[in-house]
């Protein structure tokens, strides 16, 4: 089996960015640059931040941190959102979610100017994606087909099974992959009859966000399987699947740790680099 390693693709990706930056920096006379907004103090989210502002300084984007207490309110960050938007520096603006329950999600998002829309999570953005005119993609989907074009794996005339419908990873994964020409069937927790459905696929995505639930009974042999799944245990990350048992069953898989989970803020760095190109031009 061939082993997908997120963590190689977005090295190589990185490097390209790094490059690509420092000729751009000299050349518009300054950086591209991306601010991060965290409300709270989620652990997880703590440490999804630091790699997003690591990244930055790896490839040359400059990072604005805005750290703010779980208190904050609704009022204060949209006047933090709507300075952001006007700041000339700043071409990407990333909230980190979840969000603390009093601040609503949907509304927040609205708050944040499409042009500076990182994570592509705007209507506008959605909607130019949805019809083929995309500014920005979704992170994480965006990062499967990163690895899927870098060990050249064409989904087109593929069979492909996308576990999950969220906004930020399983409906636009079933739209990327439609646009690069597989067949695609978006199942859920109300999909009948799953397995069946995924032993019938070249290609699954796991993002049902239930740890170890897919193992080798559940895939086709020859299947290439991509697993989105984050879950913190004991021992370490797990994903979505069982890794383990496709060694002699699956065509190609991504592990968890060092598969999509890398490629995320590589993503994050590439729509960033877009908008400042936008925003250069
Ligand atoms: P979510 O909870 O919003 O969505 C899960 C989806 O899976 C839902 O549409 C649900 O209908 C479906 N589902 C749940 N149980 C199912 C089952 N038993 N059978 C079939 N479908 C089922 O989660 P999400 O935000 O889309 O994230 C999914 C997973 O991906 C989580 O583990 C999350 O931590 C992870 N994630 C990873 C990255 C990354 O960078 N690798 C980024 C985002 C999310």
């Amino acid at each position: 089996m061939k082993i997908l390693s997120g963590k190689a693709v977005s090295k190589h990706l990185r490097e390209n960015f790094k490059a690509e930056v420092a000729e751009l920096s000299a050349a518009k006379g300054r950086p591209p640059g991306l601010a991060v907004v965290l409300v709270g103090d989620d652990p997880a989210s703590q440490v999804y931040v630091s790699h997003k502002i690591k990244a930055c300084a790896q490839v040359g984007v400059r990072s604005f941190e805005h750290r703010k207490p779980s208190e904050l309110s609704a009022a204060e960050l949209k006047q933090l959102i709507e300075q952001l938007n006007q700041d000339p520096q700043v071409d990407g603006i990333l909230v980190q979610l979840p969000l603390p329950s009093h601040l609503h999600q949907e509304e927040v998002l609205s708050w944040i100017s499409p042009l500076k829309d990182a994570d592509c999570l705007t209507a506008e953005n959605l909607g130019l994606l949805w019809t083929g005119r995309a500014r920005t993609r979704p992170c994480t989907p965006a990062g499967v087909m990163e690895i899927l074009k870098y060990y050249d794996i064409d989904p087109s005339g593929m069979r492909a099974a996308v576990v999950g419908r969220s906004q930020i990873v399983g409906k636009p994964m079933s739209l990327m992959l439609l646009e690069a020409d597989a067949t695609v069937t978006t199942c859920h927790s109300r999909t009948k009859n799953l397995r069946e459905i995924l032993l019938q696929s070249d290609l699954v995505v796991a993002a049902a966000g239930k740890a170890l639930l897919f193992g080798k009974e559940d895939f086709k042999k020859g299947a290439v399987v991509i697993d989105v799944g984050i879950h913190r245990g004991e021992e370490g990350l797990y994903g979505d699947v069982r890794f383990d048992e496709l060694e002699d069953h699956a065509f190609a898989a991504t592990p968890v740790p060092g598969g999509v989970g890398p490629m995320t803020v590589t993503m994050l760095l590439a729509n960033t680099i877009a908008l400042y190109k936008h925003h250069m031009s």
